[in-house]
């Protein structure tokens, strides 16, 4: 279980960005974080991601304390972020340094797998299309086969048909991923939440705060 008590965050310029967060998330759950500009959701995604540190607070999966990147924790970001002169396997395979490269290959090849592009191993990342740019982003979020997958805006970017596209293709992943892994998908669409989410965080800013937590009756196989 992920665990968030008490989160606050202030920056060194005095925005009180996020105030006493207060979350659970089981192992598996689809929880969407919903809410407009300047709630704080990036903030708090930075601090589930180690990338930033509480103050206030503390971030704990399955009891260790997050304080620092972790391989269990995958991100994606709004743009795919894929190093241009990297290989589509390169890039995915970048977090996998220090693996063997037999292992490195067959974890490359088998996120790849999931997210339809075994194909797209060997081509540039300026060769795919926008959705699939962020499909290798998945991937590569995913290859270190994370407990949590943080998703930050990230459909936000595509056209309407292709961000369909990339849903179904998230929540076909997920349910394809044994254990399947907990998604937090912050987004201020609220269609993408109820699409996606087995349960609705909504913030509110100034400072930034869970308002209500909605849980949705998905049917889901
Ligand atoms: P959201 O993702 O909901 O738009 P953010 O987490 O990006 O919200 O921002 C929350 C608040 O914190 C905003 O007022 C924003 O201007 C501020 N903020 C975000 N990042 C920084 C930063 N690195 N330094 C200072 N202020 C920041
Ligand atoms: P979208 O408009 O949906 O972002 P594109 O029209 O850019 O997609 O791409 C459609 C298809 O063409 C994709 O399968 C993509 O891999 C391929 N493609 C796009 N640009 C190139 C390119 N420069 N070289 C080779 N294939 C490309």
């Amino acid at each position: 279980m992920l665990a968030l008590d008490n989160i606050g965050k202030t920056y060194p310029n005095g925005v009180h960005a996020l105030d006493g967060i207060e979350l659970r998330v089981d192992l598996g759950e689809i929880v969407a974080v919903l809410g407009g500009s300047g709630c704080g959701k990036s903030t708090l995604l930075r601090l589930i991601a180690g990338l930033d540190r509480p103050d206030p607070g503390r971030v704990t999966l399955d009891g260790t304390d997050m304080n620092g990147p972790h391989e269990k924790i995958g991100v994606v970001f709004q743009e795919p972020r894929l190093l241009p002169w990297l290989s589509v396997a390169q890039n995915v395979g970048f977090g996998l340094r220090g693996k063997r490269l037999a292992e490195r290959r067959r974890l490359i090849e088998d996120a790849l797998q999931r997210v339809g592009l075994a194909d797209k191993a060997d081509v540039w990342p300026r060769e795919l299309s926008g959705g699939q740019a962020q499909r290798v982003s998945i991937a590569r979020a995913l290859v270190t086969r994370p407990e949590v997958l943080l998703l930050d805006e990230p459909f936000s970017a595509l056209d309407a048909f292709t961000r369909i596209d990339l849903q179904d293709h998230l929540l076909h992943v997920w349910a394809q991923t044994h254990p399947r892994p907990t998604l937090i998908v912050v987004t201020h669409d609220i269609d993408e939440a109820i699409v996606l989410a087995d349960r609705i965080v909504i913030m509110r800013p100034h400072p930034g705060r869970v308002q209500a937590e909605i849980a949705v009756d998905l049917d889901r196989p």
